[in-house]
C-alpha cells in the first residue's frame, strides 16, 4: 500500500503525484476472442498507466536511475528518440518532476502520439522513419545529436540503458506473479526494445524455478523472428532492417536467452484481431496489442484449461483512430474492411507482374525501366526482394520529369509524389472518391502488397482497365 507525503497510509489506488500512480494494471480475461479447451488468458492492460502505455514505468526507472548516477541534473533536459510513447512517459514524469523534454520520432508515428507529446509540454522533432542505422538523420542517431549539443542534455536511451528490462524485472513480472497467485505458465509479449519481454520474462521464469515459458510475439517481417527486416504497418515492435543497413546492431535491452520461441504474426492477422477484441471484448488496444494477443491465442491453443497465459496490451487503439481503426487507412493498404464482397474493387480481374524501379537506379536506368509506361513507384532497393511493400514506396518515376533531368543523377534525387494506392478490399465507392480527381496510373495492394499497376478510365462509377506493368 503506497504511503503518502503527508505521512498518512494511503488507501489502495490513492497516489501522492502522477509517478507513483504508474503501474498497479489490471488483469483482464479475454472470454469470447479465445478458443474453447485452451489456456485462460488475461490480458495485461498497460494502456491504464497515466501516460496510457506500459512505458511509462521505463521512462520513470531510466530518469531515476540517471538521477542517481548525476547524469540527469536539476534543470536539465531528457531527450530521447522513440516510437512515441516512451516520449509521452518522459514527458509525464519530466512534467512531474521539472525536466525539459525533446523527443525524436519517426515520420510513420501515429498524429495522436505526436499530438499527445507536444500537449505534455514536449518539443518533437520528426525524423524520416525509413533510414538506415548509420544515417544522421535516423531517430536515434539524431536523439544522440541532440542530446549532446543541449547544455544539461541527456539521452535515454532506451535500447541500451539497463533500467528499461530492469523495470520490467521490477515490477511488471512482480505484479503478474502476484496477480495470478503464483499460476502463471506462459507469458506472451511483443519485442521492441526487448525490455518488457526480457524483464518481466526473466523475473517469471526465475520466480517460477523455469517454469514459465516466455514468448515473443514479432511483426512477420522483423528481422527477431527470422524475417528480412523489410517494412511493416504495426508500430513500436519488431525491427525494421534498412538494406543499406552494414552491421544491424540489436538493442542491449533485448536478451532473446529469456525466450523459449517467438511467434510471428502479419499485419492482417494483428489487424484482426484488435477489430475482434473492440467489437468482441470491449478492449479498444494498439496495433502491437494485436501482435502479441494474435500470439497469446495461438499458444493457449494448444494448451489445456489448467494453463494461464498473461500477455502485454502496451497501449491503446485511441492512439491509433487515425490508423488502425480508420477504414480509409486500413483498407487503401488492401487490408481487410469488413466490406461484402460485391462491393470491394476486387484483384479478380487484375493480373501480370509490378514494375518498379529500385531506388538505387540512375535517371537513364529508371527511364529504361520506365518504357513507354508513364510513370512507376520508386521503391526502396532490396536486393533479392520482388515484392514492393506500399510502405517501401519512395515516390514515383515519371517520364516526363525524368526526361527532362541529367541522366547520371539518382532517380531519388528527381522523385515525384508517390502514385495513389487502391486496396482490393475496399469499397469501389471509397476508392472511387479519394481518386476521382487523380488522372495518374493506380497501385493496387493487398494486404499491403501492390500486385497490379493500373491505368484508369473512370466512366459509370468505377471502370478499372488493366495496363501496362512493365
Ligand atoms: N508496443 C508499443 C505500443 C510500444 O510502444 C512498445 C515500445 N516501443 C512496445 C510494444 C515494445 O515494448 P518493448 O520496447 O519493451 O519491447
Amino acid at each position: 500500500m503506497p504511503v503518502g507525503r503527508t505521512g498518512l497510509v494511503a488507501a489502495p489506488q490513492v497516489f501522492e503525484s502522477v509517478v507513483d500512480a504508474i503501474g498497479h494494471t489490471p488483469l483482464v480475461r479475454l472470454n469470447r476472442v479465445t478458443a474453447a479447451g485452451g489456456a485462460a488468458v488475461y490480458a495485461k492492460l498497460e494502456s491504464t498507466n497515466p501516460g496510457g502505455s506500459v512505458k511509462d514505468r521505463i521512462a520513470l526507472s531510466m530518469v531515476r536511475a540517471a538521477e542517481a548516477s548525476g547524469e540527469l541534473r536539476p534543470g536539465g533536459t531528457i531527450v530521447e528518440g522513440t516510437s512515441g510513447n516512451t516520449g509521452i512517459g518522459l514527458a509525464l514524469v519530466a512534467a512531474g518532476l521539472g525536466y525539459r523534454t525533446v523527443v525524436v520520432v519517426p515520420d510513420k508515428t501515429s498524429r495522436e502520439k505526436i499530438a499527445i507529446l507536444r500537449a505534455l509540454g514536449a518539443e518533437v522533432r520528426v525524423t524520416p522513419g525509413g533510414r538506415p542505422t548509420h544515417h544522421p538523420e535516423h531517430v536515434r542517431n539524431l536523439a544522440a545529436r541532440i542530446a549532446a549539443e543541449t547544455p544539461g542534455g541527456w539521452l535515454a536511451g532506451q535500447y541500451d540503458n539497463p533500467a528499461n528490462p530492469e523495470a520490467h524485472y521490477r515490477t511488471t513480472g512482480p505484479e503478474i506473479w502476484k496477480q495470478t497467485g503464483g499460476r502463471v505458465t506462459h507469458f506472451v509479449a511483443g519485442i521492441g526494445t526487448g525490455g518488457t519481454v526480457s524483464g518481466t520474462g526473466r523475473y517469471l521464469s526465475e520466480v517460477s524455478e523455469g517454469r514459465v515459458q516466455v514468448i515473443g510475439a514479432d511483426p512477420e517481417h522483423s528481422v527477431y523472428g527470422g524475417g528480412d527486416g523489410r517494412a511493416y504497418y504495426i508500430e513500436a515492435v519488431g525491427h525494421f532492417r534498412h538494406p543499406e543497413t552494414v552491421e544491424d546492431e540489436w538493442p542491449q535491452s533485448y536478451d532473446p536467452e529469456v525466450l523459449s520461441r517467438i511467434e510471428r504474426v502479419g499485419d492482417a492477422e494483428a489487424f484482426a484481431v484488435i477489430a475482434r477484441l473492440a467489437r468482441e471484448e470491449g478492449l479498444l488496444v494498439g496495433g502491437s496489442a494485436g501482435v502479441s494477443v494474435a500470439a497469446a491465442l495461438r499458444v493457449a491453443a494448444e494448451l489445456s484449461p489448467d494453463d494461464v497465459v498473461v500477455v502485454i496490451v502496451p497501449d491503446s487503439g485511441r492512439s491509433y483512430l487515425s490508423k488502425y481503426f480508420d477504414e480509409d487507412w486500413v483498407g487503401r493498404l488492401g487490408f481487410d474492411v469488413g466490406a461484402p464482397a460485391a462491393e470491394t474493387v476486387g484483384a479478380e480481374s487484375w493480373s501480370g507482374t509490378v514494375g518498379f524501379v529500385p531506388s538505387t537506379a540512375t535517371v537513364a536506368e529508371a527511364l529504361e525501366i520506365l518504357g513507354d509506361a508513364a510513370a512507376l513507384p520508386v521503391v526502396l532497393a532490396r536486393p533479392g526482394s520482388t515484392e514492393v511493400v506500399v510502405a517501401e514506396i519512395l515516390g514515383a518515376a515519371v517520364l516526363s520529369t525524368l526526361t527532362a533531368a541529367p541522366q547520371g543523377d539518382l532517380v531519388t534525387a528527381h522523385l515525384d509524389p508517390p502514385l495513389p494506392v487502391v486496396g482490393i478490399r475496399e469499397t469501389r465507392t471509397a476508392a472511387a472518391a479519394r481518386l476521382a480527381d487523380d488522372p495518374r496510373p493506380v497501385l493496387l495492394a493487398d494486404n499491403g502488397v501492390i500486385t497490379a499497376i493500373l491505368d484508369r478510365s473512370m466512366e459509370e462509377g468505377v471502370e478499372w482497365a488493366f495496363s501496362r506493368s512493365a
